[in-house]
């Protein structure tokens, strides 16, 4: 078991918790990344990015890649693919124990992210990997003239669905109101794009098939008609749950788990700050999450000059 102190650790290393890195490191702070997978977060999947200033279009693991270099510059420590086995926010200093080290630190920056929510309904879990995906830009290759089906109105499912046109001979978007959430712009390339076709006003209430995923059940919110739809993939995309497993209860979350912090990204308890997808916010973009990095990591020096005036 290795042994690491650092003045700050920083949770996650997406985009949040990367742009934290830099801005903690150059403030002579001693900042380690610590994930549970590899590094670059939810982006990495992303295919492309076009509201990232600065870059008209760029793919997300590019983007995410760039944001790593940058934080490499600055001497920020990385402990990518840690099994968390224990997260201590109350304890001073703070400890992070993982399976195969235990970090203390002054200061800790949560930056776990969001993962995708389920539907929930049966043949859900018994078909992932067999026909139901929650990356699009993963598994597209193998939906390649094939019938698959998207679930949700908001941008992660009309982008995807829009991507998953360039493999799948025709896409569902299937969405529980007869209005789209997403952002208009995206709106509009939905509508123009052929092979999609929107089900209004319907849900997903089944996912068969034997070995593999072949048809879903379908039941229109409106008249209560229950149909049966052949596919051969589903992508729920309903939207994200906070990564809060490991330190749960620990600090003030909102009743979907999400953290609440201040202004300056502080959560309840003193020295830990709170940054990107897994902080109640109202814009979950990356551009936001690197301005919370930067927010959360420029106090948690401010607070760290506090802890040595209080010793000398
Ligand atoms: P989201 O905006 O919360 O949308 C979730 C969608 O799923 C909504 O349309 C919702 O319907 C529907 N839904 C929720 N629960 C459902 C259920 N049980 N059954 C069927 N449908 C259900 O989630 P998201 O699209 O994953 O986006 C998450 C965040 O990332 C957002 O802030 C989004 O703007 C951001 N994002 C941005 C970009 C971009 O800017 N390029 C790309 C991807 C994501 P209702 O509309 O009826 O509530």
């Amino acid at each position: 078991m290795q042994n690491y102190e650092f003045e700050t650790v920083i949770l996650g290393g997406g985009p949040a918790g990367f742009s934290a890195g830099l801005y903690a490191s150059r403030g002579a702070v001693s900042a380690a990344i610590v994930d549970v997978s590899m590094l670059g977060g939810q982006p990495s999947n992303y295919l492309e990015l076009e509201n990232y200033p600065g870059f008209c279009k760029i793919g997300g693991f590019e983007l995410m890649e760039k944001f790593e270099e940058h934080a490499d510059m600055f001497g920020v420590q990385k402990f990518p693919m840690q099994e968390i086995v224990s997260v201590d926010l109350l304890s001073n200093p703070k400890v992070i124990t993982t399976k195969e080290a235990e970090f203390k630190a002054k200061t800790v920056i949560l930056a776990t992210g969001a993962k995708p929510m389920k539907l929930g309904v049966s043949g859900e879990e018994e078909f992932i990997g067999r026909g139901v995906s929650y990356c699009a830009v993963c598994d597209a290759a193998f939906y390649k003239d094939k019938v698959v089906a998207v679930v949700g109105g908001g941008n992660s499912a009309v982008e995807e669905a829009v991507y998953l046109t360039k493999f799948a001979s025709k896409v569902y978007l299937i969405h529980r109101r007869n209005e789209l959430r997403a952002d208009k712009i995206i709106q509009q390339r939905a509508f123009k794009t052929e092979k999609l076709q929107i089900i209004w006003d319907t849900v997903v209430t089944e996912i068969k098939g034997d070995n593999l995923v072949n048809s879903l059940s379908l039941k229109n919110v409106k008249t209560g008609d229950v149909t049966d739809l052949s596919v051969d993939g589903i992508f729920p995309y309903i939207g994200i749950t906070p990564n809060v497993e490991s330190f749960n209860g620990q600090v003030s979350q909102d009743k979907s788990g999400f953290i609440l912090v201040d202004e300056t990204m502080k959560t309840s308890i003193d020295g830990v700050y709170a940054v990107g997808d897994v902080r109640k916010t109202p814009l979950r973009q990356v551009i936001t999450a690197a301005s919370d990095g930067a927010v959360a990591a420029v106090y948690a020096v401010k607070y760290l000059e506090t802890l040595k005036e209080i010793t000398v």
